[in-house]
């Protein structure tokens, strides 16, 4: 029998309960893997706590996660019972077993195990479409990442350094720095000591940032605004310390007519081709040795409230996975 983690109603860690659940056979189109392991991303809590609207309850969280294909649904070809794969969404990856979309799923090239491919799809891909897509960083890019030591910030110092951008890091604490700074940034603020807007101003002469990559949201806005150059690009992708409330888009001009944008992951890869082509541009990377996912805190799938407890609390660094 299967097992999961269910959210029966919005809250904390502890609203969610390790339940048996049946799974049923894939439906036409769909397949179902033997969950390897899942990864654990700041999205689930938006989920848990309901700042993002909530499936039916109860529901499985959980984005991420790879594994083996034990069954096939009709219709579904180019994959076989045993293949490994990976996915980043649809949410219910918190579970033993599951049922996806065949066209969501990505093979594991060989030489990426299943702990490190479960850490890496969603953070990763976010990663890549952020510094490819959503702006196009080169060497002559100076930007500023907050959060760095986190999971998708020690991928991005990593990929970044490779680029040879300029990149200004913010993390908590100095061993999140040195973190960071192992990982590639080019310089890093310790933003619970240091004041960031004027740590920047001094690194880069007053020049400023062509662009700021913020996933903190309300404890950095707007301050994150004045460390663009006039016509620089405001990345806000997610809300760690809480969203931004209502903007008044004249902020906007008064910072140097600069832009913002508010991009998520499954919009970049909604066809299957911008899914292939994301996840083999990060398989790359990581076959290469150019970027090392790091899989700092590895949890029992049962103990998931504890996973959620020690990112909420900003005690993990790297990635989190758990293990069935
Ligand atoms: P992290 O591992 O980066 O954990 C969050 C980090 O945010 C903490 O470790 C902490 O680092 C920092 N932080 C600052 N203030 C707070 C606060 N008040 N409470 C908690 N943490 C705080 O998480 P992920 O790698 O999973 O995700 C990073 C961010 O990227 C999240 O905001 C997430 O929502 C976003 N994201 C967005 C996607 C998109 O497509 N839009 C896709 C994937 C992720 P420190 O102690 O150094 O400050």
């Amino acid at each position: 029998m299967a097992h999961a983690m269910r959210i029966h109603k919005v809250g904390g860690p502890d609203v969610m309960q390790y339940e048996q659940v049946e799974v049923a056979a894939p439906g036409a189109g769909q397949v179902k893997l033997k969950q390897h392991a899942i990864g654990v991303n700041y999205i689930d809590v938006y989920l848990r706590t309901g700042l993002y609207p909530q499936p039916a309850h109860p529901f499985i969280p959980g984005m991420e996660g790879a594994g083996e294909v034990i069954a096939l649904g009709a219709g579904v070809t180019d994959l076989k019972v045993g293949d490994r794969v990976a996915y980043a969404g649809p949410p219910g990856g918190y579970a033993t077993e599951r049922l996806m979309p065949a066209d969501r799923v990505v093979k594991i090239p060989d030489g990426i195990d299943y702990k490190t491919a479960a850490a890496m799809m969603l953070q990763g891909m976010t990663v890549r479409y952020l510094i490819r897509k959503t702006y196009k960083v080169d060497k002559n890019t100076t930007l500023l990442w907050h959060a760095a030591a986190g999971g998708v910030g020690l991928i991005a110092c990593q990929w970044l350094k490779s680029i040879g951008a300029t990149v200004i890091a913010t993390a908590g604490g100095p061993e999140k720095c040195k973190m960071a700074l192992d990982a590639g940034a080019t310089h890093c603020i310790d933003y619970k000591k240091e004041n960031f807007v004027e740590r920047v101003k001094a690194i880069t002469g007053g020049k400023l940032c062509d662009v700021v990559y913020d996933s903190i949201g309300k404890d950095t806005f707007p301050a994150s605004l004045d460390c663009l150059k006039p016509l620089g690009l405001f990345v806000t992708f997610g809300n760690a310390s809480g969203p931004i409330e209502a903007v008044n888009p004249t902020i906007l001009s008064a910072k140097g007519s600069i832009y913002m944008t508010r991009p998520s992951l499954g919009n970049y890869i909604s066809t299957r081709a911008d899914l292939v082509e994301t996840a083999n541009d990060l398989f790359d990377v990581v076959k290469k040795g150019t970027v090392k996912i790091n899989v700092n805190h590895t949890y029992a799938l049962k103990d998931a409230a504890q996973a959620h407890k020690d990112l909420e609390s900003r005690k993990t660094t790297g990635s989190i996975v758990l293990t069935p």
